[in-house]
């Protein structure tokens, strides 16, 4: 009795709550994948809002026509968000309601968004959001990993360096580490993860919400073998674990120094030798007093 009263009282839809406000910019996040999972607000402002801004019409088009919504729209996509980032603003401003969708998902996640929510932070423009569904929070939710802390490493790039850059500062990064991926290249993103991280448990998310959804929950080498002979199909996000304390260890700057050498690094570079003493311990993971005598003792 006492639930429902607490759940009436969170969740009774409060009129000045959800009204579609003028002048503001809505963040509307839309299904990635089962069209149930549009939200009954989403498609409250959908209908409400002066304007849609959409990354493909034409995709937004057929999402809006399911349900039965008539607005007008307008493009707005990575190679057009300068000046049309501005247009829209400017509608804005000028009082008009606009929301914001892309193909898929939340809006300003691996999609366009961040730069006309920057402009608009900028002129002081209201932005409200409309959640919806994320790929990467429900892979990681199903993912079977830990899920207490993770970063989110969107794409990789394409280009050998930036990519070998990217990799390389992951690399102590204990932290789960969430990817989007392209079906026609995680094979090349399965072996380059292999190279870089060793045999890390990798759960792949695919299709979520689909009819083909599948989690496969696996090693690095376990899914470089499964996907020799399967072809990778769909969209994926792919959940890694981070490094254990081990790894950390082993790949740290100081892995090969001696304790002197590793106080000898923080001395050179300014700092006092107690406070160097202090910092050696503390990568360690080890009392100052060790670092201490160890180096005293030489
Ligand atoms: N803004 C979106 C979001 O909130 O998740 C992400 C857009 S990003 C351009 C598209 C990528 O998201 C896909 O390449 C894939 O990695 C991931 N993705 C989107 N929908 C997915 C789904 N249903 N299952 C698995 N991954 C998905």
């Amino acid at each position: 009795m006492s639930y429902i009263k607490d759940f009436e009282k969170t969740y009774t839809p409060d009129t000045q709550k959800n009204l579609t406000r003028k002048g503001t910019l809505y963040l509307v996040g839309t299904p990635i994948g089962n069209l149930s999972d549009i939200s009954e607000r989403a498609l409250k402002v959908l209908s409400e809002v002066d304007f849609i801004a959409a990354e493909d019409t034409r995709n937004s088009g057929k999402l809006l026509a399911y349900f039965g919504i008539k607005k007008p729209m307008v493009s707005y996509f990575e190679h057009n968000k300068r000046e049309r980032g501005e247009m829209i603003v400017s509608r804005i401003e000028a009082g008009e309601a606009c929301a914001l969708i892309t193909d898929a998902g939340m809006p300003a996640i691996s999609d366009p968004g961040e730069d006309i929510v920057k402009i608009c932070a900028e002129k002081g423009v209201p932005v409200s959001v409309v959640p919806g569904p994320c790929a990467a929070v429900c892979a990681l939710a199903v993912s079977g990993l830990f899920t207490g802390k993770f970063t989110f490493e969107g794409f990789l790039s394409t280009a050998n360096n930036e990519r070998r850059e990217a990799l390389e500062a992951l690399k102590n990064e204990t932290k789960t580490i969430i990817f989007y991926e392209a079906p026609h290249k995680l094979r090349t993103t399965l072996a380059d993860l292999r190279k870089a991280f060793g045999n890390r448990k990798i759960s792949l998310c695919r299709e979520l919400t689909k009819l083909n959804e599948e989690i496969l929950r696996m090693t690095l080498d376990g899914a470089i073998a499964y996907y020799e002979e399967n072809q990778p199909r769909g969209e994926y996000v792919l959940i890694m674990e981070g490094a254990s304390a081990e790894e950390q260890k082993a790949n740290a700057f100081w892995a090969e120094m001696t304790e002197a050498e590793h106080v000898q690094y923080y001395v050179d570079r300014g700092m006092g030798k107690s406070d160097a003493i202090k910092a050696t311990a503390k990568d360690r993971g080890v009392g100052k007093s060790d670092i201490y005598n160890i180096v005293m003792k030489k």
